[in-house]
């Protein structure tokens, strides 16, 4: 534990007392150790891309009279662009999740119109892959939040559970309430997480073996950030998995349905 120790002495004329104070410097000392990783981590990550471009660009000057080469690094140099494009805004948008700041915005929003909204933006991605994505409409359930950064929580569960599935699979998002609070279960059925995984996976940064090696794109933020917004809005998430058999994230936040309707049905008596 780092201390800073304090010693002052007071009344010195009668009696001496000595008044010590501690103040407990761990916890800031553990902040800016993750911040530091954090920046290292970062400067890391962005290396590989931005290498890969200059490598990618300096190889289609050289092979500038040879077009079928110049199309095929064209196409490879896209893709570490588009890379380092969903890596920047997954940085960015961690950034502004993690620090438990406040929400930009905070209005009621419908838990159907965001499930719809993020399953719209990974429809390319799923039959692409030949993957069904199932959702059961669950019609006028609310949560109080940030619309964009909740879409994006979704999003990227929904991603997840289509990069890590087995081509032909399904993945069926469902929406729940119990005990005051709105559960958005994310369930596939992919390869599931090996036991010893499955704390780790919600760091910043970290990155599955298989992940890696048969590299499925991705950042290693993705979770980080679902675990961060959902503490924003006093939530949290939950992981259950089975190797072989498949994974279900669940995102709970608070459920302010009832006092919804609640101000509904007054509304429909006036
Ligand atoms: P990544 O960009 O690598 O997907 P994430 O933070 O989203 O980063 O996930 C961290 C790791 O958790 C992944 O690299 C992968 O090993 C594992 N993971 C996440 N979602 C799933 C899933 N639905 N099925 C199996 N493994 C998963």
């Amino acid at each position: 534990t780092a201390r800073v120790v304090l010693s002052v002495r007071v009344a010195p004329m009668s009696g001496e007392r000595t008044l010590v104070l501690f103040f407990d410097t761990t916890e800031a000392k553990r902040l800016e150790e993750t911040r530091r990783d954090f920046v290292a981590n970062i400067s890391h990550e962005l290396k590989t891309p931005i290498g890969a471009i200059g490598l990618l660009s300096e190889t289609i000057q050289d092979c500038a009279d040879e077009p079928e080469h110049v199309v095929t690094f064209a196409e490879k140099l896209q893709r570490e662009s588009a890379r380092l494009a969903s890596l920047v805004q997954d940085i960015i948008e961690l950034s502004r999740v993690q620090n438990g700041a406040a929400l930009a915005s905070s209005e009621l929003v419908d838990v159907d119109d965001i499930v719809s909204e993020a399953i719209d933006r990974c429809r390319i991605e799923a039959e692409s892959r030949g993957l069904t994505i199932v959702a059961v409409p669950t019609p006028q359930v609310s949560v109080v939040g940030d619309r964009a950064l909740l879409t994006t929580a979704i999003r990227n569960l929904i991603d997840n559970a289509i990069r890590y599935s087995n081509p032909g699979g399904r993945v069926s998002i469902g929406v729940s309430r119990h005990e005051g609070e709105v559960r958005i279960a994310v369930v596939d059925q992919g390869a599931g997480i090996p036991d010893e995984q499955k704390d780790r996976v919600f760091e910043r940064f970290y990155r599955g073996d298989d992940a890696r090696t048969r590299d499925k794109g991705g950042s290693g933020l993705g979770l980080s950030i679902v675990k961060h917004v959902a503490a924003d809005h006093g939530g949290r998430v939950m992981l259950w998995s089975e190797a072989g058999k498949g994974s279900t994230f669940t995102f709970i936040v608070p459920d302010v349905t009832p006092a919804v309707q609640n101000i509904e049905e007054e509304e429909a008596h006036e």
